[in-house]
């Protein structure tokens, strides 16, 4: 992170990323009593007011934290269009200086809380990497525009097994796809990472008489999986080459890239982790391997999507769980256009997005 002294070098970089950025703006703000910076990235509101997460983190430089922020905004666009939600894309960067704890924390939490509060409702957030259900706590009282937080009982809101199934659903829609049937029994499916989500989507193909492979760094994880789920254990190294039917990253990004691709051994890629794909090419790379890959911004979106119900007061557990497994039938439809035109689920899905903004500013 910069200090303040070498600010003014730093704030060219800023000031033309802003400028050049084709969202709509960003909300800059200086939290002097922890040297920590703010930005909230407005990408596009065409469907809606713009939101996303607050990210909290230690960035090398304020560009690099702007450009993350900016490149999430721009995600959330495409996610909140292809689920088919009425929101923006936005997204919240606090830029810190190192971690912070205690009183420094919950005093950035608030101001930000504060100018959360002053965009009028322009923005909504939610937690993200670095911040958590407490830190919600602290911000919904400063403002309501706060998604993952039940009002009525205090209640902090967990948004993984929402997440988890729409990526079941998406599996066994794109197992229909692939391999003609959506019935998960006998199917084997790989998880990389048993985390929140991870270990619920086990669950839920154990359930549903899939097999399961499991890889995690935490040893205990896999060792519980299989003590509880019968599931095979691969070492970490070993994730791209096993064999399955389906291979669900739900741990870290890029795991699938030019070094990986020729490697799998699966025909099905469908998990929760973001940013899969290492670059772009990756999804023509997969084409030509015929896997076929369910854009991670489709398939993980089902703890935004119920957050984003709840948010507008929609608490039935039965209409959620529809419309979270709906995820579904967007999936079969982008892998069938996808199939028909030859091209990759990525295109078809991109294609999407434009599609939906564009049908949306017509009407307006
Ligand atoms: P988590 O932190 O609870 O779990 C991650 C798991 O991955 C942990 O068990 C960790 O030990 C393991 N892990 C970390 N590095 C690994 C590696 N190199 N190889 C194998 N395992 C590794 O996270 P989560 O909430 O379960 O989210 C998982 C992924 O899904 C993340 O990429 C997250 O961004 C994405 N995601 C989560 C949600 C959600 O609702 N939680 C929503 C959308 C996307």
């Amino acid at each position: 992170m910069s200090s303040p002294a070498t600010m003014g070098a730093v704030s060219g970089g800023i000031e033309e990323r802003i400028r050049a950025w084709e969202g709509q703006g960003v909300v800059c703000r200086y939290d002097r009593e922890t040297d920590s910076w703010v930005f909230i990235s407005l990408h596009r509101d065409t469907l809606g007011p713009f939101t996303g997460g607050t990210r909290m983190k230690s960035y090398p430089s304020l560009d690099e934290a702007l450009e993350d922020g900016q490149r999430l905004a721009a995600g959330m666009t495409a996610k909140w269009a292809v689920l088919g939600m009425p929101y923006g894309g936005g997204k919240a960067v606090l830029a810190v200086p190192g971690p912070l704890e205690g009183g420094a924390r919950e005093g950035l939490l608030r101001r930000y809380g504060r100018l959360v509060a002053s965009l009028g409702g322009r923005f909504r957030t939610g937690e993200d990497m670095g911040t958590t259900p407490d830190d919600m706590c602290i911000l919904a009282e400063e403002t309501e525009f706060v998604h993952g937080f039940d009002r009525e009982t205090g209640e902090k809101l967990d948004p993984s097994p929402y997440t988890a199934r729409g990526v079941w659903a998406g599996i066994a829609a794109g197992c229909a796809e692939v391999f003609g049937s959506d019935d998960l029994d006998g199917r084997t499916v790989l998880i990389e990472g048993l985390g929140h989500v991870g270990w619920r989507l086990a669950e839920m193909l154990r359930e549903s008489g899939a097999g399961l492979l499991v890889a995690d760094i935490d040893g205990a994880r896999c060792e519980r999986a299989a003590r509880e789920l019968g599931a095979t254990v691969v070492e970490t190294a070993q994730v791209a080459s096993a064999e399955c039917d389906v291979y669900a990253p739900s741990a870290i990004g890029a795991t699938v890239n030019r070094d990986t691709i020729p490697r799998l051994a699966c025909r099905l890629i469908a998990g929760s982790a973001n940013n899969q794909l290492a670059e772009p090419a990756d999804a023509d790379r997969l084409v030509e391997r015929g896997i076929a890959y369910v854009p991670d911004y489709v398939i993980n979106g089902g703890g935004a999507m119920s957050f984003g119900l709840m948010s507008n007061g929609e608490k039935d557990p039965e209409t959620l769980r529809r419309r979270v497994e709906a995820i579904g039938d967007t999936v079969s439809e982008l892998l069938r256009e996808a199939a028909e035109r030859g091209e990759s689920p990525v295109a078809a899905a991109n294609r999407r997005v434009e599609r939906v903004l564009a049908a949306s500013a017509r009407a307006e």
